[in-house]
Parts: C-alpha cells; structure tokens; sequence
C-alpha cells in the first residue's frame, strides 16, 4: 500500500490542498492524453470483455475514503483496458462521432467551470455563448433564424423534445391544453411516420403517450425512404390534428425521406412536420451535400446531433423548433425561485427537459468557432468521400456487394448472396473484423437481410486510414471463404 491508497478522509475547506488538487487534475489529463495519442496504434476494439471489466470493477462498497489521485489512477487502470475506440480512425460502428479534442477541451473546461444553465442570469456566459452557439447553428443547417434552440443530450431527447412541442401546439390548436390536462380525453393525435425511422423516434413517442404502436406506418423504397404515393394517401385518410415524422439520413444508408414533397402535403393538412436528421441534417452545411436535404427548411421542428457529425464529446443534441413560443411551452419549468426572462431574453433551461444540466454550448461554440462554416462543409465532404471510396474499393472484391447508393457517410455492405441462408457469411466476416481489431464495424438487419455497416463519421479517418480497413475488411471475407461454410 502506498501513501496514496491509505483511506483518507474527506477535506473540506480549501486551506493546503490546491496543490493536491492540481496535481490530480494535471494526472487525470495526462491520462486522457495518453489514451487519445494511442487511439490510432491500439485495436479499434477493446482489449477485455464486459465479463471480464465487471470482474475488474465489481467489488464491495468502500468503508473508507481514499486519496483522489489514488482513485483517479485506479479508475484510469482499471478502465482502459475495457474502453472501446469509438473515437479511432478506423471505427465504423454505429453512427457515432468522435469527439474532436477541441470539444473536449472546451468539455474539460465546462466541467470544472460546473455551471448550471437552470438560469441565465445568474450564469450569464455559459446563457450568452450557448445562444451564440445556437444562432451558428442555425446558420450553418441554414433553417429559420428566428427557431429555438434546446442544447440536449442527443438526437433521442431532441426527437422527444420537438415532439412534445408538436404535440402541444397541435392539440392548443383544438383547444386542449395538454401541458396541464395531460391526454387523457384529449382530442386523438394522429401520427404518420416512415416504416424505417430510426428507433429512438419510437421512444419519444412512447415518453409523450402518443404510443409507439398506435402510428400509421409508410412502407418505403430500396433506400428505405417513405414513398411519397402511399403518403400522399395516408394523409388524405382524415382530418384530426397529425404529425408527420420524416428522416433526414437512413441509419443504414444514409437516405433522406422525400421531405420537400412531404412537407407540402402535411402543411396542406395543417399538420406539424417533423425531421429526425441525427446525422443527416448536416448534410445542409456542405455545398456539395447541401441538394440531397433541400426543402428540409420547410418543417417545423428538427432532432440533431452534436456528438455525431459535429465530432462534439457525448452528450451534446438539439431540439430544434420554428414556433419558439410552442416550444416553451412544452419545456419551461417555472418557479419563484428561478430568474424572471425579460422580453429578448433566452434561458436555456427553457427548451429543454431538464433544469440542472451541463453548460453544452461552451463545446459547441468551440467547435464551431474552431471549424467555421468551411471547415463544418469539408469535414461532411471528406466523411462522404471516403464512404464512397471505400464503397468503390470493396466493390472490386468477387462476392462483395454494396447494397446503397452511397450518396453520404453511410455504406451498407453484404457478402455473398440475397439468400437468408447466406446471412451467416455476412455475421462471421464481421466477427473476424472485430476480432482483427484493424478497423470496428458493426451488422444490422435492413429489408430482411444481415448486413454490415460502415459509418463514417470520425475527423481522424484519413484516405489511408480507409485503405486499410478495407484492406483488412476483404482480408476477413477471404478467410471466410477459405474456411467453407
Ligand atoms: C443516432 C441517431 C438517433 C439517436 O441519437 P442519440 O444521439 O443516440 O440519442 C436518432 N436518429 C438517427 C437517424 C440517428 O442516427
């Protein structure tokens, strides 16, 4: 047992510690150095599995305190070996970003500033640059600069966030206020929504008791988009107050919905259209990207991702909503003890769920003011850019076939044929993958058939990085040929 791991009680008051604490903050950041400068050398997989990191980490509740730089290294030794390299340059899973270290940067600064946004006025900074970050974005996604903004932890609550906006101003519309009547008799929403949006668009509706189930489904085309003929029809079948929700970027290809068109037959119905554009959205901030998301603009309410595409560190969404004043609705928690909002004024704790929270628009403005509209444009071209050159390259392989069209980050791969039965090939090529740890991709089930994934979304992939794990990705379906089935 060293000095350090001798129980400690816990300080108070801040009389000789300082230094102490310094020296444990400057050990917990060269830690997190070290992790970050091995990314691109190590596995893109974690060395142990959760079997054996619950060996690591389970154990009995501590009588005693410890040293904090003791803890620090411990929990740093004991995590590593278990930490996945989703922020590598060859990580594919998922749709996951990678957290540039601009945004962690400004992450680490935000934690140890521990501002509240429950309040403005009382944290005037941490209100100013969010609402700053805010109206960047806005710019950058080019949508109406006069929507709110809601800084949340992701696309699933900025999903739940802008639906509850809709839901509330749809049924205040037919003269139920259900932000204080709640449903039960309320008038029926009815909700019209794509066969494959995403699943956590699933779960907002279950948190706002609109129901998962009780939805009108839209089948969809190859690409997984909503097809405007049944659409069309489905909206024509009624009249009650609906939302519409459509999808800006397919989680398995990358495809938008047709939301020009879908807004224009909504709006005709007076219904609230809604986008889910997790990563998709940002293909408005790229010129060369910019047509596939056209029309978007017309909706009413957008879910995006700031720990996607925008490479902030978790947990970092936005809500999205054109009818401000819907959306405060929906969300302002008020009390006698919170600040009073002036006319003009923005509190960010009223677009969001929740009151106490982190200070997300510190990270947001850094990455943005790090990147700037050029720099957001170049990141979303290079992620498509390297999708399709690896989506070329893998094509060249005999029994190797992309099933998208690669028109963004996405690229949805099988191997062997259309047959379930060869649905195995495609499982054990992507276990060698992991297994090789060269580069991560993950499978998915899309139109009936197990296919692998490849999401680009990480700043750190370069053209070689591409190279290899394509390199690495044929080596795998070699050896699964090889071994027979
Ligand atoms: C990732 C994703 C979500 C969910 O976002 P989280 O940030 O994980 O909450 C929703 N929709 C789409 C299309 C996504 O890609």
């Amino acid at each position: 047992m060293n000095d350090l791991s001798r129980p400690r009680e816990l300080k108070t008051g801040t009389a000789g510690w300082k230094s102490e604490h310094d020296a444990m903050l400057r050990q917990a950041a060269e830690r997190a150095m070290s992790f970050r400068r091995a990314l691109d050398s190590r596995p893109q997989k974690p060395a142990r599995s959760f079997a054996e990191m619950r060996e690591s980490f389970i154990a009995p509740l501590p009588e005693e305190g410890s040293d904090g730089r003791f803890v620090i290294e411990e929990l740093a030794a004991l995590a590593e070996p278990g930490l996945a390299a989703m922020t590598g340059p060859r990580f594919f899973g998922w749709v996951m970003g990678a957290s540039h270290p601009i945004g962690i940067a400004a992450d680490w600064l935000t934690s140890a500033w521990g501002q509240n946004c429950g309040g403005h006025t009382v944290t005037p900074a941490a209100a100013a640059c969010e609402e700053a970050a805010a109206n960047w974005l806005l710019d950058l996604l080019d949508l109406p600069r006069d929507a709110s903004v809601g800084f949340v932890t992701g696309a699933t609550v900025a999903n739940f966030t802008c639906l509850a906006a809709a839901r509330g101003e749809l049924l205040r519309r037919v003269g139920w206020d259900v932000d204080a009547n709640g449903l039960f008799g309320a008038p029926t929403i009815r909700v019209i929504i794509g066969e494959e949006a995403h699943a956590s668009v699933f779960s907002a509706l279950q948190f706002l008791g609109l129901g998962y189930e009780r939805v009108i489904r839209i089948p969809t085309d190859a690409m997984g988009r909503m097809r405007i003929d049944e659409f069309e029809s489905a909206m024509s079948q009624g009249d009650q107050p609906t939302i519409v929700i459509a999808q800006a970027g397919h989680i398995n290809t990358g495809a938008f919905d047709p939301i020009l068109r879908i807004a224009k037959i909504a709006h005709r119905g007076n219904a609230w259209v809604h986008v889910d554009g997790a990563f998709g959205l940002w293909a408005r901030a790229c010129p060369s990207t910019a047509l596939l998301a056209t029309g978007i603009e017309t909706a009413d309410s957008w879910a995006t991702d700031g720990h996607k595409w925008l490479q902030l560190p978790y947990d970092c969404g936005f809500a999205i909503v054109r009818n401000a004043e819907a959306h405060r609705r929906s969300m302002a928690i008020t009390a006698s003890y919170l600040p009073a909002v002036a006319a003009g004024e923005r509190n960010p704790s009223h677009y969001v769920p929740e009151l106490s929270r982190r200070a997300r628009g510190f990270a947001a403005w850094a990455m943005i003011r790090a990147l700037g509209r050029r720099g957001v444009a170049q990141l979303v071209a290079h992620h498509c850019g390297i999708a399709r050159r690896m989506a070329q390259a893998l094509r060249q392989e005999a029994g190797i076939r992309v099933l998208n069209e690669v028109e963004l980050n996405q690229v949805v791969v099988r191997f062997g044929g259309d047959d379930p039965a060869d649905d195995i090939l495609t499982s054990k090529v992507i276990a060698r993958i992991q297994a090789d740890g060269t580069c991560f991709a993950a499978g998915a089930q899309w139109k009936g058939l197990w296919i692998m994934r490849l999401s680009v979304t990480s700043w750190a992939t370069s053209e070689a990085d591409a190279d290899r794990s394509v390199a690495a990705i044929i080596g795998a379906w070699r050896a699964v040929q090889a071994e027979g089935t």
